[in-house]
């Protein structure tokens, strides 16, 4: 099911009355936009938003960046400051968990005891990470990266010299190596494949990301098993691996990728398919209940599959698709994904999908700290991953979108500028 229309809905099903009543559950990137979008468009009716975190709505990338290295404030984080909700007449929980969603009875019911009515509910319920199953991670000092918290626990370990593991070298594991040996640390990372990041970009961009992790001092080892035990009394001591080999640890951050969270949706009855299953207006297959961002499985026509996304430009561009839907302006969701990622001082950002690429083409010299590698299958540009490269990302963007075919031998040739070569596709 691509564009997968849930059965039996109408128009007016979907369309809200202003005298309606918009739960959300979830209070991160997605639910903080669509709050702003709705009252946007125009939505007077009652907005009441459900978050189990204790903070308002806040961006996680800065988590592994910046206010991971201390270089930025808490309250900078937020999306919106608190007045903006109150001005705005938004009814906002927080440190409570939607635990059961009453789909006869059009109700939730929050861990606090309090039963909610809704004439619409708004799933923005996230991710949360995987977690790794060995001996030893209950221990002190063994952390994960996905909230404020988890990042105050982390830097309050961050001392000179100390021994950091760092198990997965996907971006988040990679940005709190940067972030770690910066503040020198002695860091590790342990991966299982036998490249950093190999899920998501080409070799050649792996092996340059090692070589500048190694430059700063990082020990990158791959074809290592992350599932290697924990040792330590109450706090962590050391990371063994299955050869028997312990290297001391002050401190562990595990990064091994995240899981869509559907265990409300689940419960409910929702079709849930690695995440809450919905079509490109954001609904799920009960006209009541819509999904937006991480936790969802969406179609997108640009690609012609459906995937389930990992980003903040999803989590926005879904959550205002899902208020025009709820505002009766029903809008295709059609975006091509794009994500970034900073390391040191090279900004990486990504743009398309690669899976399913027949060559890589490099343009500019990786030892210069500024290249892109652009994805081709056949002729048609899938995916580009731009290091230190904003314009080649921007105008990638607009390539991709339209689906621009060009000769890999001519985008291989650097003599001709990106740009001329962008517009001839473009034109
Ligand atoms: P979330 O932001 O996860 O919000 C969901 C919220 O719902 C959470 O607070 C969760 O606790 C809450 N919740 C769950 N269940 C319930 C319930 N039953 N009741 C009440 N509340 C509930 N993306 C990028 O594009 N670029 C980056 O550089 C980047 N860096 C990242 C770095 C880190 C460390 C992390 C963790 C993520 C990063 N991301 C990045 C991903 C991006 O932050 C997410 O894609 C985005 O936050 C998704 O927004 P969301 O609202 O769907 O989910």
């Amino acid at each position: 099911m691509l564009t997968g229309k849930m059965p039996g809905f109408t128009k007016n099903q979907t369309e809200t009355k202003m005298s309606d009543t918009i739960v959300i559950a979830g209070a991160g990137h997605a639910a903080g936009q669509a709050v702003v979008s709705l009252r946007q468009g125009g939505f007077s009716g009652r907005i009441v938003m459900i978050g189990d975190e204790p903070y308002l709505p806040y961006q996680r990338p800065p988590l592994s960046k910046k206010f991971l290295a201390g270089d930025l404030e808490l309250e900078r984080l937020h999306i919106r400051q608190e007045r903006f909700y109150a001005e705005h007449d938004i009814d906002v929980r927080l440190a409570t968990r939607v635990e059961e969603i009453d789909r006869p009875k059009q109700m939730v019911l929050l861990s606090d005891g309090d039963r909610l009515s809704y004439d619409r509910l708004l799933l923005a319920i996230g991710s949360h990470v995987r977690k790794l199953d060995t001996a030893g991670s209950e221990l002190e000092g063994v952390h994960y990266l996905r909230t404020i918290d988890d990042v105050l626990g982390i830097r309050a370990s961050f001392k000179l010299d100390a021994e950091l593991i760092v198990i997965g070298a996907g971006y988040i594991g990679l940005e709190v190596a940067a972030v770690a040996v910066s503040r020198g640390l002695r860091v590790t990372v342990l991966e299982v494949a036998d490249r950093v990041m190999n899920r998501v970009v080409a070799p050649e961009v792996s092996s340059f990301f090692e070589r500048v992790h190694r430059e700063a001092g990082v020990d990158i080892r791959c074809n290592r098993d992350p599932g290697g035990i924990l040792v330590g009394d109450q706090h962590v001591r050391a990371v063994r691996s299955p050869d028997g080999a312990e290297l001391p640890a002050d401190l562990v951050v595990i990064g091994v990728g995240i899981l869509p969270t559907v265990d409300i949706a689940v419960s409910a009855g929702l079709e849930c398919d690695n995440g809450i299953v919905v079509d490109e207006f954001c609904r799920t297959g009960d006209a009541h209940i819509l999904a937006i961002g991480d936790c969802t499985n969406h179609p997108n026509q640009l690609l012609g599959r459906r995937l389930r996304l990992e980003s903040v430009h999803n989590a926005q561009e879904q959550a205002k698709t899902a208020a025009a839907t709820l505002l009766g302006k029903l809008s295709p969701y059609a975006q091509i994904p794009w994500f970034w990622s900073d390391q040191y001082d090279l900004k990486l950002q990504i743009v398309g999908i690669s899976t399913g690429y027949d060559r890589v083409v490099l343009r500019g010299d990786p030892s210069s700290r500024s290249f892109a590698a652009f994805y081709m299958r056949g002729d048609l540009l899938i995916a580009v991953d731009a290091i230190n490269k904003a314009r080649e990302f921007m105008l990638s963007k607009k390539l991709i979108a339209s689906g621009a075919r060009i000769d890999p031998e001519i985008l291989a040739d650097t003599e001709i500028p990106f740009k001329d070569l962008a517009s001839a596709a473009l034109s």
